[in-house]
């Protein structure tokens, strides 16, 4: 089976238990081959279905992949039973960041080097188009060398659950993290709220403790929604000025990761990070064809469980349905959304099927002649990644299976081949970082 004895799949011996989430149990344990060290994350399939996750699991993207970063804990393998999701990640040999805040504040200059590290991180995730949304003490983590390590960039949806059924929280319950839009539920932009979130990380290095606090939960909101925190004598005036303009309660008026890069405290004192900062900086996709893209609304706030592993070895679809049968597709392509559709209406045409515009992002394929268990008819949903960089997820609605099959395989998969950048579960492994490119 999976496990023997303390052997997983006859990799991994497992060892101590780090650590323990809602759904997941953390383990120490070493790769037999090859020695590494790693941390076996261990997911309950049960336990994700009972709260309506396995779907989401089923199209995460092994995001921490797609956006490796040196402070970013990478994942390195998924595996899976029948009952379990294991993920085999980077190692954090320091533990928990907030365990060093526990015993008192921090220096400011290590306080400066690990907000870096964090800023430099998410960054990097933003230009790829993925927001955290969950940024707290417990995704934080220390390597050996003291580094800084931001968790669970992959796995928010599984935090954004624990606020939905209202049950489970971040450990000391309280949203003492979360951006006062977020709190709202006014429907906020994943960047802004991940500076906030930051901001409130700077002010517990910094001050040793949070800055909104209330035993009463309703003051508490109220106190982030107008942000009202005090400083501690020892904070210095050029971190308030920063910590003023990130904890701006007006996601609008509130400072954006480039400038926080130009503030004159974050850039006081710099060494090692600069190295940092370059491989983040200029990878920033830019768009020039989102404007005729209206017509598909941007899907709101996609975290990294709203896209599509673009690995194969991190396709978890194979764990939950026979390869053989199945009866979805998905693949990645660096063209604006309303090239993906004029492309898809040829290819509707060429294997006559009707193609009609539904919600926005959704195409309905439906062949114009019923088949052999009724009318063939295929969803197409186009989810945004970044402005040019779009995930298509292809789903048989109806119709025969096999004639589903030679609709992808005979049309869409030649008829796309010129823009496709790849298709979910082809042999050949895409390496490490998305392409840089526009197209
Ligand atoms: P999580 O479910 O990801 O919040 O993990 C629970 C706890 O396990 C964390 O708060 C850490 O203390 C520990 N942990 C998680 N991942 C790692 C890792 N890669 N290396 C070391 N400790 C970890």
């Amino acid at each position: 089976m999976d496990t023997e004895g303390n052997i997983l799949m006859e990799k991994y011996e497992l060892g101590r238990l780090l650590g323990q989430g809602t759904f997941a149990k953390v383990y120490y344990a070493r790769n037999l081959v090859t020695g590494q060290s790693v941390a076996i994350k261990v997911i309950d399939k049960e336990k994700v279905s009972r709260v309506g996750l396995v779907d989401q699991i089923k199209r995460e993207i092994s995001i921490m992949k797609l956006v490796r970063h040196p402070n970013i804990l990478q994942l390195y393998e998924v595996m899976a039973t029948k009952s379990k999701i294991y993920f085999a990640l980077e190692y954090a040999k320091g533990g928990e960041l907030f365990d060093k805040v526990a015993n008192g504040k921090l220096k400011e200059q290590t306080a400066r080097k690990y907000f870096h590290q964090l800023i430099n991180a998410v960054d990097f995730c933003h230009s790829r188009g993925v927001y955290h949304r969950d940024l707290k003490p417990e995704n934080l983590l220390l390597d050996e060398n003291e580094n800084l390590k931001v968790s669970d960039f992959g796995l928010s949806a599984l935090a954004e659950s624990k606020r939905q059924d209202g049950l489970l929280h971040t450990t000391c319950g309280t949203p003492a993290y979360v951006a006062p839009e977020v709190i709202t539920r006014k429907g906020y932009d994943g960047d802004k709220a991940d500076v906030w979130s930051c901001g409130v990380i700077l002010y517990v290095l910094l001050a040793g403790y949070l800055p909104f606090h209330d035993s009463n939960l309703v003051e508490m909101y109220r106190k982030i929604g107008r942000s009202e925190f005090k400083f501690p004598s020892w904070v210095q005036p050029e971190a308030r000025k920063l910590l003023l303009k990130i904890l701006d309660p007006n996601p609008v008026k509130r400072i954006t990761i480039p400038k926080i890069k130009e503030n004159s405290w974050f850039k006081k004192g710099s060494i090692s990070e600069e190295q940092n900062l370059d491989r983040a900086s200029g990878s920033s996709t830019t768009s020039t064809d989102h404007a005729e893209d209206q017509e598909l609304s941007r899907p709101p706030n996609m975290n990294a469980f709203d896209i599509i592993s673009l690995s194969p070895g991190f396709d978890l679809t194979a764990l939950f349905e026979e390869p053989q049968q199945k009866k979805e597709a998905r693949f990645t392509i660096w063209k604006p959304a309303s090239v993906i559709i004029s492309k898809l209406e040829e290819i509707g045409k060429r294997v006559r099927m009707n193609v009609s515009k539904r919600e926005p992002g959704l195409l309905k394929l439906e062949a114009m002649r019923e088949g052999r268990k009724g009318t063939l008819s295929i969803d197409a949903e186009i989810f945004e990644l970044t402005p040019s960089f779009h995930m298509v997820e292809v789903k048989k609605t109806n119709g025969d299976t096999l004639e589903y099959q030679k609709v992808v395989n005979e049309g869409l998969r030649p008829g796309l081949q010129d823009i496709i950048w790849n298709w979910q579960g082809d042999e050949q492994e895409q390496q490490g970082l998305l392409p840089q490119q526009d197209q």
